[in-house]
């Protein structure tokens, strides 16, 4: 019994790829967001489905996107939760892809506190390998980056 040793023997919850969602993780473990656009109406959405959820086209494409985002919303989470076995806090986040696609995720990359996570703060993509897949997490981005 030894504290602090990687715990390889517990269970992560990693998102399991399914047929709808492969291409999805096909993209992050290329290094690359990809979600769906409507060929129909032209909008972009997540998460992956093989009909529109805004007009009910089922004629659409997966496409890579920029990676860029804004925080929408978020809540900082203390204890640890399941599938990540280094503790809190880490901030459960809503972000706002420039696509106009909103996910969940984590914040990565910077202090997990009210002052440091602004609302609408310019943000881009990270991959973090986790089991089989590559989580799509997000770090802040410098405004002047672009
Ligand atoms: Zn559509």
């Amino acid at each position: 019994m030894s504290a602090g040793q990687p715990t390889e023997a517990v269970p992560k919850a990693v998102p399991e790829p399914t047929p709808e969602t492969q291409p999805f993780w096909d993209g992050t473990a290329a290094g690359e967001l990809r979600v769906q656009r409507c060929l129909a109406c032209t909008r972009h959405y997540f998460y992956p489905r093989p009909v529109c959820p805004h007009c009910g086209a089922s004629d659409v494409e997966w496409v890579t996107v920029s990676g860029r985002a804004s925080l929408y919303s978020y809540v900082i989470s203390h204890r640890p939760a399941p599938g990540f076995g280094d503790g809190g806090p880490y901030a459960i986040a809503v972000v706002e892809l420039e696509e106009g696609v909103r996910m969940m995720t984590n914040i990565v990359g910077t202090e997990i506190t009210p002052d440091a996570l602004r609302l609408d703060m310019p943000l881009r993509v990270v991959f973090e390998p986790r089991g089989d897949v590559h989580l799509p997490l997000f770090e802040p981005a410098d405004e002047g980056d672009r």
